[in-house]
C-alpha cells in the first residue's frame, strides 16, 4: 500500500469568500499545507485583516458579478498561471419567511449562491491543471425544510446538484468536483441573517440542543474536510456531498 497525501506544496488555490468564517479557516489550512492561496470577498477591509493573519493574495470581487468573475480569472492567470484548487465558498444567508421576499431579494441570493459559482467554474476551468479539485460549500439547509430557510436552502440544493452535474464535464481532465454541506457552524454569518438578535440566540440554542453533537461546529472542522477533498488523499472522491453537521441532519 502506498499512502497518499494531504500535502499541498506547489499547489495554487482560490477560496471565494475567504475573509471570514469557513472560507478563512479553509484558506488558512490550505496555506498551512503548502498551497499558495488567493482569497476573495466584497470588503477590502475584511480582506486586508485576513491577509494580515496569513500571507494570502487578495482580490475584491463580488461572487455573483460576471465582470468580477472575469477579473478573478485574469488575476489567477497573471498571479498563478494555472490553478489546482477552487473552493466556492462565498455565500449569503438571508433567512426570511414566505411573504417577506421581493424579486430583487430572491435574485440576490440565487445570484451569489448559484449563478456566481456556475460562472466561476466556467471562467476558471480552463486554467485548472489536470487532476485539480473543486469544492463547493452547500448546507444541510439544502436537504431539509424550514420556513425561514426555504429560499436559501433552494440555492444550496441547486449548488449541490450543479456540483454533481459538473463531474462528467471535467472527468477527462481528472478534475474532481465535490460538495461540503455544513450544519450549524459558529461564524459571523449568523449576524447577517436579517433576524433579530433574540431570535438568533433562540435559534442557535435550539439547533445546538437538537444536534447529536450538542454544540455548534467550528470553522476549522469544516476546513479539515475541504482540505482533504482538495488533496491527493481524496483522489477517488468525486461528485460526493459530505455532511459536516455533527449529526444534525440525522437527528
Ligand atoms: P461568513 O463568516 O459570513 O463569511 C462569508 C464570506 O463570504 C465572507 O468572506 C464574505 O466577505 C464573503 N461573501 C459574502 N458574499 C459575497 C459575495 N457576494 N462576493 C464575494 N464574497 C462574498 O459566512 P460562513 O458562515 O463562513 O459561510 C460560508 C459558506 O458556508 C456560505 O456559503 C454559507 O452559506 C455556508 N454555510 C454556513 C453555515 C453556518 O452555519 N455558518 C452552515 C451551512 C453552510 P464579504 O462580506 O466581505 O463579501
Amino acid at each position: 500500500m502506498t499512502y497518499t497525501t494531504l500535502d499541498l506544496t506547489g499547489k495554487t488555490a482560490v477560496v471565494t469568500g475567504g475573509s471570514s468564517g469557513i472560507g478563512l479557516a479553509a484558506a488558512k489550512l490550505l496555506a498551512a499545507r503548502g498551497a499558495k492561496v488567493l482569497i476573495t470577498g466584497r470588503s477590502a477591509e475584511r480582506l486586508a485583516a485576513a491577509e494580515a493573519e496569513t500571507q494570502f493574495y487578495t482580490l475584491v470581487a463580488d461572487a455573483g458579478d460576471p465582470a468580477a468573475i472575469e477579473a478573478l480569472r485574469a488575476e489567477v492567470e497573471s498571479r498563478f498561471g494555472a490553478l489546482d484548487i477552487l473552493v466556492l465558498n462565498a455565500g449569503i444567508t438571508p433567512f426570511a419567511p414566505l411573504g417577506a421576499w421581493d424579486g430583487a431579494k430572491v435574485d440576490d441570493v440565487f445570484g451569489t449562491n448559484v449563478k456566481g459559482p456556475w460562472l466561476t467554474v466556467q471562467a476558471l476551468a480552463g486554467l485548472m491543471r489536470d487532476g485539480g479539485s473543486i469544492v463547493n460549500i452547500g448546507s444541510i439547509a439544502g436537504q431539509r425544510g424550514g420556513a425561514a430557510t426555504a429560499v436559501y436552502g433552494a440555492t444550496k440544493a441547486a449548488l449541490a446538484l450543479m456540483t454533481r452535474g459538473l463531474v462528467p464535464s471535467l472527468a477527462d481532465r481528472r478534475i474532481r468536483v465535490n460538495t461540503v454541506s455544513p450544519g450549524p457552524i459558529e461564524t459571523p454569518a449568523w449576524t447577517k441573517t436579517g433576524l433579530p438578535d433574540d431570535v438568533i440566540a433562540d435559534v442557535k440554542r435550539q439547533r445546538a440542543d437538537a444536534s447529536p453533537a450538542g454544540r455548534y461546529g467550528a470553522p476549522d472542522e469544516v476546513a479539515e474536510v475541504i482540505a482533504f477533498l482538495a488533496a491527493p488523499a481524496a483522489s477517488y472522491v468525486n461528485g460526493a456531498d459530505i455532511l459536516v453537521d455533527g449529526g444534525a441532519l440525522a437527528a
